[in-house]
């Protein structure tokens, strides 16, 4: 018989009860004792949920204090000694350990004078979870320290459930982490990890476990060949350890590894057959046919609902050959979706009926589970037809497809993404309009968001301020942020966003096209969640978004006030997209849009317009062979989104992270007269990308770090620019911070400001 299992359930809660009690927690408020108790509440409530909906074998080891690649970190001793004064009196790490590793540490657990920094945080594949990079060390040792997984295994054994174990694979372990201190390649260091997990697999044997999943996501990577050589090596070893072994591949296609896969010294294989599909005949050929097969057809990655029948169509040659060696699963963990759909009470039901969240998913693996065991068993034709109807509501609906929107896609040509001149000829006639002095002073947007400026918006949304009342606040705000900028003698000027609740939320509810959930929280790290808006439907913009705000601001001022839009990319990378049509076909959908918006800010009188790309880097695919598609729709979608203005408008674009080396002739593509981007942190050392290519246009290096509360001095900031001045011409030169300041208060944001201008003004004398 087929069985049913998931990948991992989101440990967030259905209402962020574990954001709620972490943050109690490192607040004071809440006893250690009472955060496991929620953590164990919310354990047995995703197991129970899971088994209701017909699971049949349930994950442990999902849940999560801050972030599962942490938890295993901890579990494999890898301790930073810089940690070691949170440890116990056994030299074993304690939930502070783990806080700490987590958040850096602070006088509330951990000697103040030692305020040690956290480990780094980075981006999990190609979603938007972070988690913890490991740190090696190159005399790393490993050691079984910590007993999570072991006690939350006989937690569920306990309430009677069968379980399967889930850990993440060495190799992908230590592909995620990275060398600290000496030079040395961390593969090295995997005949020393390999005896932890062979106690980890005999500890869970002797626990009664039958079957464990070991998540080696890197089998979808372009793997080195060293470490497809370590994938045979290492799972040899494992073979003489106990318990039957799923290995879990998920986020693309296996392709060139797909040999090693098929082939590993393992029981079972678990595919992504969502994100490959084709790649499930390529296993059903090669896979042998006394392994367990793992298919997951059901997305973990979105919210739609799961088209039935055409799942089971596409199992269907997998059960003729595995028969009950098949397994239905989810394509990836469902840490990436939203939790439960039922708590939408407030969703349109017609679009409602279209989704499906974590809960929801549960029970279309069962259906299809029982659809292959049993097509006859209560319950499974009418899934199926439901299924089927939904697909054809949505076919039907009258929502999705706009005809207007269609004949504009249509209608687009070349030279919509091309501006009218080359950049050396609108350059000059940018200057001689802006009259701007050498080395510009801006920033990148928003300013600080107070609590006042928070309460109106909550107020406004919730009917008890007026929008008249509400128009008063946001204007208040702007005259203060604007004379903020003019007393400092910033050159080119913000309205500093105080509108805005998101950068990509504030435009998608003004956009057709777009849905909204109450709860439907998505996990990005520790007890930060997203609440990515859907898109449902084709786009359109019914009216301006921004005019009023940026007129009024532009209004006060004789400096340039810039406009500030979020571009194209970025407003897909952060949503849930449709899966009827293409990413490329909803970009341009946005990009025409944002595009009509640009123009009505020009015709407003606003001469620079800044449209950022802060996820442009993330949508990059995990395989390299796929770079160039993704690219070449993300970089028209910009450009078309840009190109509709005048020679004298200035299109600024910003990126807020250091990764460009791969992508900066996509970036010098882009064509936009002035890109701002994070700098400082690396010491202006990401400039070398920029000058080895000889990148073309204007740049403004981010001179400070805004995501600490720390003042630099003027010195510091000359220092970096002088470095910059080394590589690129100075008159190419803005200065800027890193990011936006919408997380920062008041007080430091202006002192860094006043900094800042000081050093424009010191390097414009420099240089006369
Ligand atoms: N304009 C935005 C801001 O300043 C940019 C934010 C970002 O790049 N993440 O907040
Ligand atoms: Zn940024």
């Amino acid at each position: 018989m087929a069985l049913a299992h998931t990948l991992g359930f989101p440990r967030i809660g259905a209402d962020r009860e574990l954001k709620k009690a972490l943050e109690a927690y490192w607040k004071g408020d809440l006893a250690q004792a009472e955060l496991q108790t929620v953590g164990r509440e919310l354990r047995a409530r995703h197991w129970q949920l899971q088994k209701d909906a017909g699971i049949d074998l349930l994950p442990v080891g999902d849940f999560a204090w801050y972030d599962q690649v942490l938890s295993h970190t901890l579990a494999l001793g890898v301790i930073p000694p810089r940690f070691h004064d949170t440890l116990n009196d056994q030299d074993r790490p304690t939930l502070d350990t783990l806080f700490a590793m987590a958040r850096g540490a602070t006088a509330s657990c951990c000697n103040a004078d030692h305020g040690q920094h956290a480990q780094e945080l980075t981006k999990w594949f190609d979603t938007n979870y972070h988690y913890l990079v490991p740190e090696f060390s190159i005399d790393q040792t490993f050691a079984l320290n910590w007993e999570q997984l072991f006690d939350e295994v006989d937690e569920a054994h306990a309430l009677g459930h069968r379980v399967k174990p889930v850990i993440i694979g060495p190799l992908t372990y230590l592909w995620l982490g990275k060398a600290k201190g000496a030079e040395f390649d961390r593969l090295d260091l995997l005949e020393r990890l390999l005896p932890v997990y062979g106690e980890i697999l005999n500890r869970l044997k002797a626990q009664g476990v039958e079957w464990v999943q070991i998540d080696e996501p890197i089998l979808t990577l372009d793997l080195p060949l060293a470490w497809r050589s370590a994938f045979e090596r290492a799972y040899h070893i494992l073979q003489y350890s106990p318990l039957k072994k799923l290995v879990a591949t998920y986020f693309s296609g296996l392709q060139d590894n797909l040999g090693l896969a098929v082939s590993l010294p393992v029981d079972g294989l678990h595919i992504d057959a969502v994100r490959d599909p084709e790649q499930l005949g390529q296993v059903l050929d090669r896979l042998p046919t006394y392994k367990i097969l793992s298919v997951g057809l059901v997305n973990g990655r979105n919210v739609w609902r799961c088209e039935l029948e055409q799942a089971l169509a596409q199992l269907q040659p997998a059960q003729e050959r595995f028969g009950d060696n098949l397994w239905v699963s989810t394509s990836c963990s469902l840490l990436h979706s939203p939790v439960d759909l039922e708590r939408e009470d407030r969703l349109d039901p017609e679009l409602k009926n279209w989704l499906a969240f974590a809960v929801q998913k549960c029970g279309e693996v069962a259906v299809l589970r029982d659809a292959l065991n049993d097509p006859q068993a209560p319950g499974v034709q009418q899934a199926l037809a439901a299924s089927r109807e939904v697909q054809a509501s949505r076919a039907a609906s009258g929502r999705i497809h706009k005809p207007e929107v269609q004949a504009r896609l249509a209608a687009i040509t070349p030279q919509d993404s091309q501006r009218r001149s080359p950049f050396a000829e609108r350059i000059e006639r940018q200057r001689a309009q802006l009259k701007l002095p050498a080395f510009p002073t801006t920033s990148i947007g928003s300013f600080p968001q107070t609590p006042a400026i928070r309460l109106a918006r909550q107020a406004h949304k919730h009917g008890k301020l007026s929008a008249n009342d509400y128009q008063d606040a946001m204007h208040s705000e702007i005259r203060h942020a604007v004379e903020i900028q003019e007393r400092l003698g910033l050159d080119v000027l913000v309205h500093g966003e105080a509108e805005r609740n998101d950068m990509v939320e504030y435009f998608a509810e003004q956009l057709d096209g777009y849905a909204f959930t109450r709860f439907g929280w998505v996990q990005s790290y520790g007890s930060r969640c997203v609440k990515p808006a859907i898109i449902y439907g084709d786009i359109s913009r019914p009216g301006a978004m921004t005019v009023d705000w940026i007129r009024y601001a532009q209004g006060l001022t004789d400096k340039v006030m810039k406009g500030m839009l979020t571009g194209p990319v970025t407003m897909l990378m952060w949503s849930f997209p449709r899966e009827d049509v293409s990413r490329r076909v909803q970009a341009q959908q946005l990009a025409l849009a944002l595009r009509d918006e640009v123009l009505d800010l020009e015709e407003a009188g606003i001469r620079i317009v800044q449209i950022d790309e802060a996820a442009f880097r993330e949508g990059l695919p995990l395989r390299r062979a796929q770079w160039q598609e993704y690219l070449g729709w993300a970089v028209e979608a910009f450009r078309l989104s840009a190109s509709g203005v005048r020679d004298e408008t200035q299109i600024h674009t910003h990126m807020c992270y250091s990764e460009f080396n791969d992508v900066i002739l996509a970036i010098a593509a882009m064509d936009a007269d002035v890109i701002t981007i994070e700098t400082s942190r690396s010491d202006m050392e990401l400039l070398d990308a920029f000058e080895a290519f000889e990148y073309p246009n204007d740049i403004g290096p981010g001179v400070y770090d805004i995501h600490s509360p720390r003042v630099p001095d003027t010195a510091e900031m000359v220092a970096l620019m002088s470095k910059a001045v080394q590589r690129i011409p100075a008159e190419r030169l803005w200065i800027n911070p890193d990011c936006g300041l919408k997380t920062r208060a008041w007080p430091e944001t202006e002192a860094a400001l006043v900094n800042m201008v000081a050093a424009a003004r010191q390097l414009r004398s420099q240089l006369a």
